[in-house]
């Protein structure tokens, strides 16, 4: 595939470009330098003369404007983490470990448009879904693959995203209750995002009424036809699953380890209701944060 000439490689010609802020959690979006100023549009006065039916003039915001300024805004409000601030799922990121994820990741990427508009996401020859699970062990590549979709969808496709940890994520359902919300006020905010990447599922150990919250948040999205996204370092086989350390409750010197896959980390319920909407992937390969040197 002969690749599209790109002018300006700070920002692949998206207009868009990341940085990160010392006191900032998450990265920030901004305009390029290659961003004409003033646009050429408006001038740069941010609006545009029209003539109503009656051929007055009106002012109307400029379009171009708008969008750009939006997609900055979607990008920022996704909140992606800083460290994964250079994450745009480029081809050059492609390889035999994650080549099947990519393509799915790509594929999902192709149809979201049209999925927002009510037509189904289907895998060629295969059943419809609606979100990917992707599982593997920590430093395979899972939240830099996640995170650089996040940026496909909110920048380039302009499309409302939020990227939020599985802990982060849960804490704000419980601060909903405390706040004396009800149920449907507390998931309301993670409704109204057109996807939903949810990172390390499963992580921690969690009460039955998170797990109840999550489970309605989840079969909501799944009524609605929304897309959910998620990373886990749990799988679906003991063998392969995160294997955790824990204390020993009697005074032997041995270490314990339990290795619960996603299914009994998320309990049934969720288990039942993700592999119902979701594809099962898994990323292998070596840790790559022990790579990079
Ligand atoms: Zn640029
Ligand atoms: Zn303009």
């Amino acid at each position: 595939m002969k690749p599209s000439k790109i002018n300006c490689l700070k920002c692949d010609d998206s207009g868009v470009r990341l940085s990160i802020l010392s006191r900032r959690r998450y990265a920030q979006a901004g305009f390029c330098d290659c961003v004409k100023t003033p646009c050429p549009t408006c001038k740069g006065s941010g609006f545009l003369l029209e003539n109503d039916e009656l051929q007055r003039e009106i002012a109307i915001t400029c379009p171009e404007c708008e969008e750009r300024e939006r997609r900055i805004q979607l990008y920022n409000s996704a909140r992606v983490p800083k460290r994964f601030v250079n994450s745009r799922l480029q081809e050059s990121h492609r390889d035999e470990n994650n080549e099947n994820v990519f393509e799915l990741l790509k594929l999902i990427l192709r149809n979201l448009p049209d999925f927002l508009h009510g037509l189904d996401l289907q895998r060629p020859g295969d059943e419809l879904f609606k979100g990917m699970v992707l599982m593997g062990p920590p430093g395979t590549g899972k939240t830099h693959l996640m995170t650089g979709f996040t940026f496909q969808c909110s920048v380039i496709l302009g499309i409302s995203c939020v990227f939020q940890g599985f802990s982060e994520l849960l804490s704000e359902l419980r601060q909903g209750y405390s706040d004396g919300k009800s149920d449907v006020e507390i998931i309301e905010p993670h409704l109204r995002t057109e996807l939903l990447i949810i990172d390390d599922l499963g992580k921690g150990r969690n009460t039955d009424w998170e797990l109840g919250i999550l489970d309605t948040l989840i079969s909501e999205r799944y009524n609605r036809n929304q897309l959910i996204m998620a990373t886990t370092n749990f799988t679906e086989k003991e063998e392969t699953t995160l294997s955790e350390r824990v204390l020993a409750g009697d005074k032997s010197d041995k270490d314990q380890y339990i290795n619960d896959t996603i299914r009994k980390r998320v309990g049934e319920r969720i288990y039942s209701r993700l592999q119902e909407m979701c594809y099962f992937e898994n990323l292998s390969g070596p840790d790559r944060r022990t790579e990079e040197v």
